[in-house]
C-alpha cells in the first residue's frame, strides 16, 4: 500500500510498505478516509525527531523510525481482531490518538494523555498517511452519519481544543481570550463560544485567520501589530482582563502575554506547544493569584467533540482550506503550509 513514511528531517516519502498485517487480539483494521495535517506533523519534517522515537522502539508500541504519519483521521473499519465488540466492520470511525498502557498510575485515573507509556498515533507507531492503519479498538469513536469523513478528521484537533476549555473548567458566562487562531485557536474559539462564553476577543497577525476568526464568533479580534492588546482587552472588560485566557500558540511572548491578559484571580490555560523558553515573574501569579493551567491533547472529549459537530453547536467545515491526495503530501501540503501559512488551515489526505 501506498504511505507517507518519515525517515527524517525534510526526509518525508511516498512509498509502497507492505500493508498492516491481519489485526491482533484488541486492533482492527482502518481503511483511512481523510487524514489532517497537524502543526507536529509539519514540526517533525522541517526540525524532527521532537516525538518520533529513532534509536530506541517505544516503550508502548516498540515502533521506531522510518514510521508513517498521520494522527487526525477518519475511516472505516475493514477488519476486527479477536475479542473486539465494540465496533464491526463497515462502521466509519474517528480514532483517538492516544495509545496507552491503562496501568499506570494516570491511565487508572482516566487521566490517560499524561500515560507513562503515552504512545501517539502517526508519531510513535505507525499512522494514516497511509491506505490503512492499525488501531487498538479502545480508541475508536463512530461517525453519525450526519458527520462526513471530512469533518471527521477534524474531530481529534476539536477535540485539543475541548479539552483546554475544560482545564478552565468554567467558561459560561466569563469573558475568555484565545490566543491564535490557528487550526487549535479557531477550534478552541468554538469550544468557547459552545460552552456559553459572554464575549471571546481572539489574538492574531494573519489576515486569512483573522477573518476565519470573525465567521467562526469572535467577538473581536485584536492584532498586536495595531496596538496593545493589554490595553485593549482590558478596555473591553471595564479595566479588569479577561477571566480566561487560552493560550493556543506557543511562542516565547504570548505565554507572559496570556498571563498579562487575565485579570486579578483570572485562569490562564496554556495549549500551545512552545520550542523555547519564556522569561516571566512569577510575582505576577503570586501578587494577583492567576491561575496557571496546562493543556495536552485530550482525555475523553472525542465523544463530547462528537456531539457538538453533530448536532450543529460547532461548525468545522470551513476550517478544510485544501484537500489533496497522499502523493502531493509535501509539495501541496507540507511545503505548502511553510510557505503560504496564513492562507491555510487545515488540508485533508486523501489515500485513495
Ligand atoms: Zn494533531
Ligand atoms: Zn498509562
Amino acid at each position: 500500500m501506498k504511505a507517507a513514511v518519515w525517515y527524517g528531517k525534510k526526509d518525508v516519502r511516498v512509498e509502497n510498505v507492505p500493508e498492516p498485517p491481519a489485526p491482533g487480539p484488541g486492533e482492527v483494521k482502518v481503511k483511512v478516509h481523510w487524514c489532517g495535517i497537524c502543526g507536529s506533523d509539519l514540526h517533525e519534517y522541517v526540525a524532527g525527531p521532537i516525538f518520533i522515537p529513532v534509536n530506541e522502539g517505544h516503550p508502548l508500541t516498540g515502533s521506531k523510525a522510518p514510521i508513517i504519519l498521520g494522527h487526525e483521521f477518519s475511516g472505516e473499519i475493514v477488519e476486527v481482531g479477536a475479542g473486539v465488540t465494540n465496533v464491526q466492520v463497515g462502521d466509519r470511525v474517528a480514532p483517538d490518538a492516544c495509545q496507552v498502557c491503562w496501568d499506570c498510575y494516570f491511565c487508572k485515573r482516566n487521566l490517560y494523555n499524561l500515560c507513562e507509556k503515552l504512545a501517539f498515533t502517526g508519531l510513535m507507531t505507525n499512522g494514516a498517511f497511509a491506505e490503512y492503519v492499525n488501531v487498538p479498538a479502545y480508541t475508536l469513536f463512530k461517525l453519525p452519519d450526519n458527520i462526513s469523513s471530512e469533518v471527521g478528521a477534524l474531530v481529534e484537533p476539536l477535540a485539543v481544543g475541548l479539552h483546554a476549555v475544560r482545564q478552565a473548567p468554567v467558561i459560561q458566562g466569563d469573558t475568555v481570550v484565545v490566543l491564535g487562531a490557528g487550526t487549535i485557536g479557531l477550534v478552541t474559539l468554538a469550544a468557547v463560544r459552545a460552552a456559553g462564553a459572554r464575549k471571546v476577543f481572539v489574538i492574531e497577525m494573519a489576515k486569512a485567520r483573522k477573518e476565519f476568526a470573525q465567521k467562526l464568533g469572535a467577538t473581536a479580534v485584536f492584532d498586536p501589530q495595531e496596538g496593545d492588546v493589554v490595553a485593549k482587552v482590558r478596555e473591553a472588560t471595564g479595566g479588569l482582563g479577561a477571566d480566561v485566557v487560552i493560550e493556543c500558540i506557543g511562542n516565547d511572548k504570548t505565554g507572559p502575554l496570556a498571563v498579562e491578559l487575565a485579570r486579578k484571580g483570572g485562569k490562564i490555560v496554556v495549549a500551545g506547544i512552545f520550542e523555547k523558553e519564556s522569561s516571566m515573574h512569577f510575582n505576577s501569579v503570586v501578587f494577583t493569584e492567576k491561575q496557571v493551567i496546562g493543556s495536552l491533547g485530550y482525555a475523553g472529549e472525542f465523544g463530547p467533540a462528537i456531539d457538538l459537530l453533530s448536532d450543529g453547536r460547532i461548525k468545522a467545515e470551513s476550517l478544510i482550506t485544501g484537500k489533496i491526495s497522499l502523493d502531493d503530501i509535501v509539495e501541496k501540503g507540507f511545503e505548502e503550509l511553510i510557505n503560504r501559512k496564513e492562507e491555510n488551515i487545515k488540508i485533508l489526505v486523501s489515500p485513495a
